[in-house]
């Protein structure tokens, strides 16, 4: 991509009305820009990191075994009275009328909507185990949106339902889920903590959320400090291993298992002072095995191996794309501006031409640029008109992984520097040398 083609929104000033740092980058740095109260448009560059978060989440639902489809934001309120949530559900869900005065509502999840597509189409045991998942926008009418899309009213999630013939299939369902998402946030560059959560009025002891550390975080953690150097799955996992996958819950689990409340955790007083982590976080990740709340009420029955009807077992897991945006920023930048992990970064590489119009190092940009390109490397080439340290400045600022910046008198003896965005370390390379370093990790 050339810069002077793309559409790049830099704000040059800090916007008053971000109170945090990723809200204050995620603006200066041309993400997204508020429509009307906590609602959004994702301008290319956010859209571009949107897309690579959206595609790491998929890629690990898909190898877990789930299986995607596409369910509407716009719901019918019968279904929801079906499950006795439109009552319930209170002032965050936002309702309409159709031109025929019939009820309906923009989903703010799909519990009741996957039931019925389930009911629809599934009668035997042998469909199951099944889990089907969407990444489609939400809309909650928040009492405070706020830190951008941290927390706004429009929101995207991918939200998985599992469906299970029991208890025991629907744990191991909860497991898959769960080693699923330790994967899905690691690859992100982030180390996400499950934390036990309150089940609710729905009772049971399944439900995790996964949180991501940050100072300003809306969560508060607790857990042994050494639970943050636990290895996460790799990528050899074997979804259908039930005891590998408990084992792996287990671990996670145990007694040095974060909690919400130091009094949450039985053996807590156990963890000396020292070895203990307090720490604030922000939710990324919801898990949550509720049982046949919503198949009994809606009927949704199989026939199992005997011969009977049995309800499903039914678990939802949710992930929030457009927050874990603003969590991966929180968690990786400085005072210059993001810091891209390179599997999400919007463009991997940036060229950065310190006299454009300059005959010599556009020709070397160029070489650099096309090469990069032909390599399948995600790059941004900065061919504008403006001075460098313009340039200089945006390239921090809109965070790709590594810089290369090239300049008269570099090129002029065949020569390139090259920028880790993280550690600012340079290098000088030959333009051949550079051009080898970019390509040989794809
Ligand atoms: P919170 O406690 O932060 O309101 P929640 O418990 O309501 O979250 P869930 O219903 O479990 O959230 O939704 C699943 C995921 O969707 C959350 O883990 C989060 O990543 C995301 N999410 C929920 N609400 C919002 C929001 N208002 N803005 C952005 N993302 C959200
Ligand atoms: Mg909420």
């Amino acid at each position: 991509m050339r810069l002077s083609r793309f559409f790049l929104t830099i704000l040059k000033e800090n916007p008053k009305e971000a109170e945090i740092v990723s809200h204050r980058l995620m603006l200066r740095a041309g993400m997204v820009k508020q429509q009307s109260q906590g609602i959004y448009t994702w301008l290319p560059l956010g859209k571009r990191v949107l897309d690579k978060v959206n595609a790491i989440i998929r890629e690990e639902q898909n190898r877990s075994g789930a299986v995607e489809l596409l369910m509407p934001t716009l719901q019918s309120a019968e279904l929801w009275q079906e499950s006795g949530r439109y009552d319930a559900y209170g002032k965050e869900m936002l309702r309409i009328k159709d031109r025929q005065e019939r009820p309906m509502l923009y989903g703010p999840t799909n519990e009741e909507m996957i039931t019925d597509v389930f009911r629809s189409f599934v009668k035997s045991y042998k469909d199951l185990p099944l889990n089907l998942y969407h990444i489609q926008l939400k809309f909650r009418d928040e009492i405070r949106p706020r830190f951008g899309t941290m927390r706004s009213r429009e929101f995207l999630m991918k939200d998985a339902y599992s469906f299970d013939l029991n208890r025991e299939g629907a744990v191991h369902a909860y497991n898959r889920m769960f080693a699923a998402y330790l994967r899905t946030f690691s690859r992100m560059g982030l180390r996400a903590i499950p934390m036990r959560a309150d089940t609710g009025p729905i009772g049971g002891d399944l439900s995790h959320e996964f949180i991501i550390l940050a100072d300003t975080g809306e969560s508060e953690v607790f857990c042994h400090k050494d639970f943050l150097n636990f290895d996460i799955p790799g990528v050899d996992t074997n979804f259908d291993d039930v005891a590998g996958l408990r084992a792996i819950f287990d671990k996670w689990t145990s007694r040095y298992a974060a909690t919400s409340e130091m009094h949450d955790a039985p053996a807590f007083e156990a963890i000396p002072e020292g070895e203990r982590l307090s720490a604030r976080g922000i939710e990324v990740g919801h898990i949550f095995y509720f049982g046949t709340k919503y198949s009994e009420a809606m009927g949704a029955k199989v026939q199992g191996p005997d011969g009977k009807e049995h309800t499903v077992h039914m678990g939802s897991y949710g992930i929030g794309p457009t927050r874990l945006v603003p969590a991966i920023i929180e968690a990786s930048h400085d005072e210059n501006g993001i810091i891209w992990p390179k599997a999400v970064a919007p463009f991997e590489a940036i060229v950065i031409n310190m006299k454009s119009g300059d005959e010599a190092c556009d020709a070397a940009c160029e070489k650099i640029y096309g090469a990069l390109l032909n390599a399948g490397v995600d790059v941004l080439y900065d061919d504008k008109d403006e001075r460098a340290g313009a340039k200089f400045a945006t390239a921090d600022l809109i965070g790709a992984p590594v810089q290369v910046i090239a300049g008269p008198r570099g090129v002029a003896s065949g020569e390139v520097e090259i920028k880790d965005r993280k550690t600012g370390e340079r290098e000088t390379l030959t333009i051949e040398a550079a051009i080898n370093r970019l390509t040989s990790g794809n």
